[in-house]
């Protein structure tokens, strides 16, 4: 996470900052988590000029990670649509920035891959979190009776 995040701050020259509560080893295919991580932080900088948020935290049975931009926002009426291949919010608003519109349907099979579910949250004017849901799995503990 911490890579994609130093690769994405080199290449836009834009302020990503990492809160992280705790180290942890998520094992998971590293590739695919890398292309969700940049899907989302290459939105959160179209469509945001400050600094992009990402916080990593433990909860009962699932490691959540939040990104989260204070850009323009998506109208709650877009929201359902968002995960639709070629959707994109309007074509006023995106002129500037470009995209296909493909970005977060690939997102979505993605996260499908990694049982990650993926959940956005928006207001418009102030801002977007997309939060990434990764379940905890506990494994068997066997005590060596020895
Ligand atoms: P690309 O496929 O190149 O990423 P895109 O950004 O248009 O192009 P998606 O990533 O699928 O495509 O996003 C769909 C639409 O959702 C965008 O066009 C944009 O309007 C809106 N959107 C996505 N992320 C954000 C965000 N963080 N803030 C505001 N709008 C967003």
């Amino acid at each position: 996470i911490d890579n994609t995040l130093s690769q994405m701050q080199q290449a836009y020259n834009r302020h990503f900052e990492l809160q992280s509560e705790l180290h942890l080893d998520i094992y998971t295919d590293e590739q695919k988590l890398k292309q969700l991580l940049f899907i989302l932080l290459d939105n959160a900088r179209k469509y945001s000029e400050d600094q992009i948020l990402v916080q990593i935290s433990k909860q009962k049975a699932h490691i959540e990670i939040e990104i989260r931009d204070f850009g323009v926002g998506i109208p709650n009426d877009h929201i359902p649509h968002l995960f639709d291949r070629f959707y994109r919010v309007s074509q006023d608003r995106n002129r500037k920035t470009g995209g296909t519109g493909l970005g977060l349907s690939i997102a979505k099979v993605i996260a499908e891959l990694l049982q990650i579910e993926i959940k956005v949250e928006s207001e418009v004017g102030v801002g977007t979190k997309f939060t990434l849901t990764i379940p905890i799995q506990i494994g068997e503990l066997k005590e060596d009776s020895q």
